[in-house]
């Protein structure tokens, strides 16, 4: 069997985490079978669908590199196909017009609540006479058109995850509504359950693979897809995603958008292999560090789990510092100065490029996410206010005689030969410490201590003197020295 799934989101919201993993998944078996990954929009509510949520969705399929095949389907164009099914179903008796007036329904759902039951619809008018049905339309009623569910059907299919499934007709909450109310002779806009069995039918898709909360429409969906003499596809339910309580993830959670993930510094790889792991567990011998074409390449659903999976940022985290620290130098680079320029900050010096690079290369061991690679590259682009710690040393003995020292260097280093060779190499930079903690009769550690404090105005922070030699190249290391004994 050629493998076709598909993706089908409604552009109701930004790519939700959810709609996410549920599309790494079906990714994962299309690729894994040479088979299609395909999307369809499902923009049927009008009223909640925008164009720039479908822009939002897309983007963040293609940034975490889950690339599909054709062009994305538009269901709302696909209306008249919709329309010709809810006409079939009409005609072959499977589906009727139901006259009842929304009053008629909460009176309805009143008594089925004083009484105890569970609100269903109690399929009032499946068997309407055709009088009936002229006397509600002479007084101008609308209808919306009802599919019929008997209570005696028993549904059953062999969920790729969840095995063999059982519903019976009587749960499903009586006869389904299909089509939205409208004049009797015309059908009012088709709904969700419907209009998936069509188009998914029209696409000829093999599996269909989404999230659990879709069980109870599959059953309804089944009874459409034998009632429209339809061939049925293959169905995959995978779990929910839980947070840390255990209950599903919501906006309640906070973030919960691939664009949230993307803003606080999460690369689309570190994202897109944590999600394989919501509900898959690898088989020995991937780990659990793998790219999404490694992934495929071992994807079955005998390996996805049945119980929700909770959302774990410890290992989101551990994932993305690994991205990261694998990141060559000149990716790294390339991941931040994006950033960085949006912060308004740009390198200086006569090789912008070879900066950055080795900035990038000294932050990069103590990033777990590209955010930390803006707020620890700061201080190389903003003057620090220096904090406590680092005023105290200042204060601290022979530390204004080190940095003195050091400053003088510096500053005899740019009178003889600046213009030529501005920058400090690391031998340079060492034997300047050296002699500087000489002349001033400090220990090493006070001037090194004092550096970074004059220099960083904090007592932490990465490597010394390669710190030192970036500052140096863009002529901040003598200022801040400056400042630090003026204020000193
Ligand atoms: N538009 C539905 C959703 O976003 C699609 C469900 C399905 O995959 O059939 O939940």
């Amino acid at each position: 069997m050629t493998v076709r799934v598909r993706l089908a989101p409604s552009p109701t919201g930004t790519l939700h985490i959810g709609t996410a993993r549920t599309a790494v998944f079906n990714w994962l078996f299309a690729r894994h079978h040479g088979g299609a990954f395909l999307l369809r929009i499902e923009d049927t509510d009008r009223e909640r669908s925008r164009a720039d949520y479908t822009a939002n969705i897309l983007d963040g399929l293609a940034w975490l590199g889950l690339s599909w095949d054709d062009e994305p389907v538009i269901q709302s164009e696909r209306i008249e196909a919709h329309r010709a099914a809810i006409a079939q179903l009409l005609a072959s008796g499977h589906a009727y017009r139901c006259f009842a007036s929304e009053a008629e329904l909460e009176q309805m759902r009143e008594r089925q609540k004083a009484s105890g039951s569970a609100p269903r619809y109690d399929n009032r008018h499946r068997h309407l006479t055709p009088e009936q049905q002229q006397a509600f339309i002479a007084e101008g009623r609308d209808a919306v058109v009802r599919f019929r569910i008997d209570d005696g059907a028993t549904i059953g299919w062999s969920d790729l995850v969840r095995g063999e499934m059982r519903w019976s007709g009587s749960d499903l909450g009586g006869d389904m509504v299909i089509a939205r109310r409208a004049p009797a002779d015309r059908i009012g806009d088709p709904l969700y359950n419907l209009v998936v069995v069509v188009d998914d039918a029209a696409m000829a898709i093999s599996h269909v693979i989404r999230g659990e909360d879709h069980i109870a429409n599959t059953a309804k969906q089944l009874l459409l897809y034998e009632a429209l003499g339809l061939p049925l596809p293959v169905f995959a339910h995978t779990p929910l995603i839980l947070n840390q309580e255990g209950r599903k993830l919501s906006k309640r959670d906070g973030v919960t958008s691939v664009g949230e993930f993307r803003a606080m510094g999460y690369t689309a790889e570190a994202l897109a292999n944590y999600m394989t792991l919501l509900g898959w567990s690898p088989p020995e011998g991937l780990g659990e560090r793998f790219t999404l074409e490694q992934a495929a390449a071992a994807f079955d659903f005998d390996r996805v789990n049945r119980a929700g999976a909770r959302f774990d940022w410890d290992k989101l985290n551990w994932l993305n510092a690994q991205v990261l620290h694998e990141l060559a130098p000149s990716e790294l680079r390339e991941a931040l100065v994006p950033l960085w320029q949006a912060e308004g900050w740009s390198a200086s010096g006569a090789s912008p490029e070879a900066w950055e690079q080795e900035l990038s290369e000294l932050l990069g061991p103590s990033l777990t996410t590209l955010r930390d690679g803006v707020e620890q590259a700061r201080p190389f682009f903003e003057r620090p206010e220096p904090d406590a710690g680092a005023r105290q040393q200042l204060r601290a003995d022979g530390a204004i005689a080190a940095l003195t020292a050091v400053l003088e260097r510096l500053e005899g280093r740019d009178a003889s030969d600046s213009a030529d060779c501005p920058d400090l190499s690391v031998e340079q930079a060492k034997s300047l410490l050296a002699e500087a903690a000489s002349a001033a009769g400090v220990k090493k550690g006070v001037l090194m201590k004092s550096l970074r404090a004059g220099l960083l105005g904090s007592l932490q922070g990465p490597d010394l003197v390669t710190t030192w030699r970036l500052l140096h190249t863009s002529g901040e290391d003598r200022a801040r020295l400056r400042q630090a004994l003026a204020q000193g």
